[in-house]
């Protein structure tokens, strides 16, 4: 069936969608994005997405094109179109269009897209069984705290993973690693504290990660953010990813090596509960 997609200021027929070749989301990665899940026809952790889109253009030097309020407006008209229970929202947002130069103009107008996939995110299998990751060396551009559409990277070292029979590949920096490839990375010690990695440019700031590391602290579980090595995720007793597609999932083995008993653990599963209920009370 056909979707109804929003392009610049219409909602059309996803077929009907069209954006410039000289758009420079298309020729320069020259955009941002947001991925919102919703659930039960409700968008999750809206405010967090729309503060680090703002923060996005604003390191980009982007104009928006429209008001959080607008935005949000659109988000919801398009669950309705769609008659969307449950999946996902992406947004994105480019420069705009104008003839190939590295150089922008600066009253250049933005270009916006915005698309549903239906999809489960409350519950997958995968929660169940937990994921598998490889390590690969992070490749990525300096300022992965911005949210671009540039995402050639991730998606190579995704590939690399599926072919050595894994699910995601761990970005590993200087010895360290930085995240996965669509997800911020977790470990936790042997005493329950939960490791994860301070926010940098190094990382993208996930808008799942800081939901989770509150409601983390408020539940007293301990946090640690500072920087750790595969070596000690893999003698940890869990790890686990989140993101805004798959909430809290476990990682059962890293580089062959089962974390743990090799089966999803307490804390992850105690964090996933905790997040989607409270995330769900606040959800728009
Ligand atoms: N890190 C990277 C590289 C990502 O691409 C994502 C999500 O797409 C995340 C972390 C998780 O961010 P969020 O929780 O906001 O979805």
């Amino acid at each position: 069936m056909s979707r109804t997609v929003y392009v610049n200021g219409e909602y059309v027929a996803e077929e009907d969608a069209k954006i410039s070749i000289f758009d420079r989301g298309f020729l320069m990665a020259d955009g941002v994005y947001e991925v919102t899940s919703v659930i039960g026809g409700k968008l999750v952790d809206w405010p967090g997405h729309c503060a680090r889109l703002s923060r996005s253009l604003n390191e980009l030097d982007m104009k928006s094109p429209g008001s959080d309020e607008e935005l949000l407006a659109i988000h919801r008209e398009l669950v309705r179109l769609n008659d969307l229970e449950e999946g996902m929202i992406y947004m994105q947002i480019t420069r705009g269009a104008e003839d190939r130069d590295f150089a922008w103009s600066d009253d250049l107008v933005p270009s916006i897209v915005l698309f549903t996939q239906a999809k489960s995110v409350a519950e997958k299998a995968e929660y169940k069984t937990g994921i598998k990751v490889i390590s690969v060396e992070d490749i990525r551009w300096a300022r992965r705290d911005i949210k671009t559409v540039q995402l050639l990277a991730p998606s190579l070292c995704k590939m690399k993973a599926k072919a050595a029979g894994a699910q995601d590949a761990w970005m590993v920096e200087d010895g360290f690693v930085n995240e996965g490839t669509s997800n911020n990375a977790y470990i936790v010690k042997d005493d329950g504290t939960i490791v994860t990695r301070n926010l940098s440019h190094s990382i993208l700031h996930g808008i799942t990660r800081a939901a989770v590391l509150e409601y983390a602290r408020e539940a007293q579980i301990k946090v640690e953010e500072r920087p750790f090595t595969i070596e000690e995720a893999q003698g940890a007793a869990e790890a686990f990813v989140t993101a805004a597609s798959t909430f809290v999932c476990p990682v059962v083995e890293i580089d062959g090596v089962q974390v743990g008993s090799g089966t999803p653990g307490p804390v992850a599963a105690r964090l996933r509960e905790i997040y989607l209920a409270e995330s769900l009370k606040k959800a728009v």
